[in-house]
């Protein structure tokens, strides 16, 4: 492939005005064209709220938590980058201000400083400046950095000093700061305004900070004179001030629209990288099939977070990857899992073509997520569990199949006669002792598929071995196996630690048999979803969903639907 580029270089991305821009989505297209033209990308988020990581942090204030394959919790935008990329993420990837602040005072304690005093600066930048050369490297081309939170932040001042400071020893030519800012548009007054933004690239300057580019989220491209505006005051050359619109199909558009204005060209000459063309092929084919599905199918996500758009972003995201390469669109219709537990409930689920049940924790809603798994069981509905989905099934199985009527995990029901999930036995102490976080069985396992002649078995294209990522406690009662077996449950996937005793091992796929598509998993598959590579289970799962919606009777013939749109080749290097 393409030689080396000379050192690594850094790209810095921050945002202004008001939060919830989708810098996420923008670093990672960033990314994404970079990867196209033949670069090897790292990339990481700083986060600068005080929690370690965001493991512990409600679902409802911060959306999913995203895990890598190294099994660090963290912020959903090393989803995005992920999904864009194409290349997993690691611990390195995913820096916050409690850990930050952690390393310096237990460096502290150690005596670390020779009895200096520590304060923010140099203490705290250093270790900031730390972590992100800890990412470049000789076979890295471009870091690319993004500053969580909006410009002006307090808890933000030390990662934007480290930033100038890195700036400032790397030198300005191999380094480059982009700045996402909003661009209102008042209806009243019918206007656009650009003081917001100026005002953010002010704040910026204070800190010695000087944005290169300037992308602008509006809702629609900005006219000639505005964009004047924007290069003169916020000190921009006016081939740098990038719009940004909302774009009307897909997140996936976006790297398309960075092309389109010359941003991979752009982003060359600043930072004296070759300027290779930036090959858009596959992504483009991709981005079609998004806009020109030829039909829908409807995917009911039963879960407890409902109300928060990004509560399932994994999920949600694989959900669309597999329609997409079935030529489909997903309609998500999710259902509070509680509203499952009251009267007239049926009706909620009539008309899905497709169940879903995902990870989750505690008792609300259990319940209501039997209900839906029992009806997907006996009604032939295509079913698809993750993590507390594939435990949730067993109980449900339990209970109406072998008639344990009191059959449960004891993560919802401590008295249970009939505890087919229970706490994996490494947990038991650390639950009893309320160590929350970052203890859970966390990252990417081996997963061995047994039963070759399965469901599971085909769509994994016949892998032995398959690696999927996890986040939970509890397990399977290898006590109750020998007895769903008899009545029908399929154990297809397990984690074998020793093979001299297979008794030890940990149950990670199931199926049911005789159904059209019945499959869970104790593992996070959606955290490997791409758009241009859709997960093989959701791929299947989607397909049967379709399968159902026409009235067609399950076979494997189109099984895995259509070919999903092959990966583009970028020379990405994981660490
Ligand atoms: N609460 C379950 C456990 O801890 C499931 C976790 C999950 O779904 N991520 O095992």
């Amino acid at each position: 492939m393409n030689g080396r580029a000379g050192p690594t270089r850094h790209i810095f991305i921050t945002g202004g005005v008001v939060s919830s821009l989708g810098k996420g989505i923008a670093t990672a297209s960033i990314g994404r064209i970079l990867v196209n033209m033949g670069f090897a990308v790292r990339i990481q988020k700083l986060d600068p709220y005080l929690n370690v990581d965001p493991g512990t942090m409600n679902p409802f204030q911060h959306g999913e938590v995203f895990v890598t394959d190294d099994g660090a919790e963290t912020d959903l935008d090393l989803g995005h980058y992920e999904r864009f990329l194409g290349v997993p993420c690691s611990r390195l990837s995913t820096i916050t201000s409690g850990q930050i602040y952690q390393a310096v005072i237990n460096n502290e304690r150690a005596g670390r400083y020779n009895g200096g005093t520590v304060q923010v600066i140099p203490h705290v930048t250093d270790e900031i400046k730390r972590r992100i050369r800890a990412l470049a490297g000789p076979d890295v081309d471009v870091v690319i950095s993004e500053i969580g939170g909006t410009v002006g932040d307090i808890e933000g001042l030390p990662f934007l000093e480290a930033v100038r400071q890195l700036r400032h020893e790397l030198g300005s030519e191999h380094c480059c700061c982009i700045h996402l800012a909003y661009i209102p548009f008042i209806r009243a007054a019918g206007e656009i305004k650009t003081k917001p933004a100026q005002h953010s690239v002010q704040k910026l300057r204070e800190i010695g900070i000087i944005p290169d580019f300037l992308l602008c989220r509006a809702e629609k491209p900005l006219n000639r004179a505005v964009k004047d505006k924007l290069a003169l005051f916020c000190n921009v050359d006016l081939d740098k001030v990038i719009d940004l619109p909302d774009v009307p199909n897909s997140i996936y558009e976006v790297p398309q629209l960075l092309v389109r204005q010359a941003m991979p060209e752009q982003l060359a000459r600043r930072l004296r990288l070759p300027e290779r063309p930036c090959d858009m092929r596959d992504w483009d084919l991709m981005v079609q099939h998004i806009k020109k599905p030829k039909d829908t199918v409807r995917i009911a996500l039963v879960g407890k977070y409902i109300d928060h758009q990004d509560a399932y972003k994994s999920v949600t995201e694989a959900i669309d990857h597999a329609a997409y390469a079935h030529l489909l669109k997903a309609e998500v219709v999710r259902i509070e899992s509680e509203s499952l537990e009251s009267e007239g409930w049926e009706a909620r689920l009539e008309g899905v073509d497709g169940i879903l049940v995902p990870g989750g924790f505690g008792r609300r809603g259990f319940e209501g997520k039997l209900r839906a798994i029992r009806y997907a069981r006996e009604r032939g509905v295509p079913y698809l569990g993750l993590c507390l989905g594939m435990q949730a099934a067993i109980v449900e199985f339990a209970r109406h199949v072998l008639g344990l009527a009191a059959a449960n995990s004891l993560e919802m029901d401590e008295k249970t006669p009939d505890p087919v999930i229970v706490p994996m036995a490494a947990q038991r102490e650390i639950i009893a002792a309320g160590q929350l976080g970052g203890t859970m069985r966390l990252g990417s396992y081996p997963c061995t598929i047994v039963k070759r002649s399965s469901r599971t078995a085909r769509l994994y294209g016949g892998a032995e071995v398959v690696h999927e990522r996890h986040r939970h406690r509890y397990e399977f009662n290898n006590a109750y196996r020998a007895r769903c077996e008899q009545a029908g449950l399929l154990f297809t996937g397990l984690y074998i630690p020793d093979p001299a005793r297979p008794e030890q091992s940990l149950v990670e796929i199931i199926e049911l048999k005789d159904h059209p598509f019945f499959i869970a998993t104790q593992a996070h598959p959606e955290f490997k979803s791409t758009p241009v590579k859709p997960h093989p289970l959701f791929r299947g799962f989607l397909g049967a969903a379709y399968k159902r919606k026409r009235g067609e009777r399950p076979g494997s013939t189109t099984e895995y639907g259509l070919q999903p749109v092959a990966e583009s080749e970028g020379r990405v290097a994981a660490r």
